[in-house]
């Protein structure tokens, strides 16, 4: 028997139409490329994105369509967002930090029709253009003066307003495509997500849960991860969705830049990749300055520093929050809330339990197996390979046969990790760079950590290298700060202490620098073909 309730499809238009609807003067703030702030508000935003929609379908882009964006988080990016997502045609959001190459060819996989991009990747597209043949329009996010300097590219601004805000949203199945995502590629070529109405709004709900991000309508949002980087952690669709003040940062997310905008904005809560924490943090300390609204900010992407957690608690009183999740994910997957029984515990017993990636959010299936597919326990020590199911999880990459998941729903992350009772995830390791040593496992992540904790090191890595005896053992590679010195020696003793006398890498090398990926995390496929042909001491 069926019920008998609506079946109000779950669609994105939806959730700016109730912004406009209800928090119609709530505002959306912008560090402009131009430099300027720009203020404006859902009421605005909501008309301009209708006014985009028409000018896209006076285009003849049609539902199903892709259209690609390479844009900072912006107002503009936003109305661009919804203006697509809005007729049922897919919003392909472009890491701009990829490699050329690696650009064209997502383009040219998703077939974009149209390509929309701020000023500062306006250069690289009509150098490009020749190798983008699916490409019928370049728009730039400007107006006409600013599109002068850029011939072969329309202005955004003369584009809509040529259109009235008439077009006409939703009316669609709620699992019609609505944004394309293409991971990074570190492993083979990039692979494409693509998201449905139904996935991204299920999402929307999922972290507005008060064990995730936990919005309200008086919140100021600031989403510094961007638009192109999973989403922004699904910020521009949960921040209008409660009628949250949202403020974009552009271009700029340095320290100096960012506070400011979270100090004259009133922010109250953010959401980052632990190097952009960091960069705050230096400039705060340095300019000695305070934090006088934010409460609480979410990092992910990579493993926060339980140091960088300590530092925001004591010296600014603000909450950490460590998430972990991917692209396939939408990407959220689980979310540091304290377990019930250390809910009242000191900050200090916390600690150790902030530093771990967090619990599954309500809408998220996690479970643990091993090598052979076993299931696992849930006890917080052994670690094994973590898989994931859930209704804003990826089942098939774009245009690539075949379904990506078992016979049960779940996909495999690709992540290496320990789950407790409590279902309290510690990712230890991407599953390609855990050091296989004589059967056992190593966490080059955890190697990492404290390796970083040295005194001389600003960026360690740590990768295994084959050897005869144990298959492969770790090889720390260390760039030191400026002006610092230190030994292999001192390394290993710093270490001592800290891990299993079987976990201590076998050498320590020091280089000049440390090959970065599109998203600002350590390119280890890079550093593995640059140690391609080392061999350990005691096997030369
Ligand atoms: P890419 O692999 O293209 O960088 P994502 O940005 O989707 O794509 O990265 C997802 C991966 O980033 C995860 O599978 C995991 O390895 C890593 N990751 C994300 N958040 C965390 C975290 N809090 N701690 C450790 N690793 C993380």
């Amino acid at each position: 028997m069926h019920g008998l309730m609506q079946s109000w499809p779950l669609t994105v238009d939806k959730i700016l139409d109730r912004a406009k609807t209800w928090s119609a003067s709530r505002e959306v703030v912008t560090r402009s490329l131009e430099g300027p702030i720009v203020r404006s508000t859902y009421a605005d935003i909501h008309t301009r994105a209708k006014k985009f929609s028409a000018a896209l379908l006076a285009m003849g882009i049609k539902p199903g369509d892709r259209v690609a964006t390479l844009a900072w988080n912006t107002g503009r990016h936003l109305e661009v967002w919804y203006g697509v997502m809005g007729i049922g045609a897919v919003c392909h959001t472009v890491n701009p930090r990829l490699f050329a190459d690696q650009i064209c060819y997502i383009i040219n996989h998703a077939q974009d029709r149209v390509v929309i991009a701020d000023a500062t990747f306006a250069p690289f597209l009509m150098q490009h253009k020749d190798k983008l043949p699916s490409v019928e329009r370049f728009v730039i996010l400007a107006d006409e003066d600013r599109a002068g300097d850029h011939p072969g590219m329309i202005a955004y601004e003369t584009l809509i307003a040529q259109h009235a805000p008439d077009a006409q949203w939703g009316a669609f199945d709620e699992n019609t495509a609505a944004g394309l995502c293409y991971t990074s590629g570190t492993t083979g070529d990039p692979k494409g997500v693509l998201y449905s109405h139904r996935s991204n709004v299920l999402h929307t709900y999922m972290t507005l849960q008060a064990d995730g991000f936990g919005l309200t309508q008086s919140d100021t949002v600031l989403p510094v991860v961007p638009m192109y980087h999973a989403n922004a952690w699904g910020i521009a669709f949960s921040a209008p969705a409660v009628g949250a003040k949202l403020v974009m940062p552009g271009a700029k997310m340095d320290g100096a830049s960012i506070h400011e905008l979270l100090e004259t904005e009133g922010v109250t809560f953010s959401a980052a990749v632990p190097t952009v924490w960091q960069g705050l943090l230096q400039h705060l300390r340095a300019t000695k300055s305070p934090l006088t609204s934010l409460k609480r900010v979410v990092i992910g992407g990579a493993a926060c520093p339980p140091a960088l957690i300590r530092a925001f608690h004591d010296e600014f009183g603000v909450e950490v929050m460590h998430a972990w999740g991917m692209t396939e994910m939408s990407p959220t997957g689980v979310f540091c809330s304290m377990p019930l029984e250390l809910k009242d515990a000191s900050f200090e017993d916390q600690l150790p339990i902030r530093a771990k990636q967090g619990r599954p959010l309500y809408g998220v299936d996690i479970t643990l197996e091993d090598d052979e597919g076993q299931p696992l326990p849930h006890d917080g020590v052994t670690f094994g390979h973590l898989l994931v199911r859930g209704p804003s999880v990826v089942e098939g990459y774009y245009r690539q046969a075949g379904k990506v998941v078992d016979e049960r729903g779940f996909f495999d992350t690709g992540d290496i990790a320990t789950i407790d009772h409590n279902g309290m995830v510690q990712i230890t390791d991407r599953a390609k760079d855990v050091i296989k040593s004589g059967g056992e496992w190593i966490s080059s992540v955890e190697l990492e950590n404290h390796g970083v904790g040295h005194a001389a090191a600003e960026i360690v890595a740590v990768i295994g290298v084959a050897h005869p005896t144990w298959d492969e053992r770790p090889l720390m590679i260390v760039k030191l700060r400026p002006g610092e010195s230190a030994t292999r020696e001192d390394f290993l003793a710093h270490m001592q202490d800290k891990v299993a006398k079987w976990w201590l890498p076998n050498d320590v090398v020091f280089v000049d620098d440390i090959p970065l990926g599109a998203t600002g995390k350590i390119d280890k496929k890079a550093l593995r073909d640059q140690f391609k042909d080392y061999r350990f001491p005691d096997c030369r």
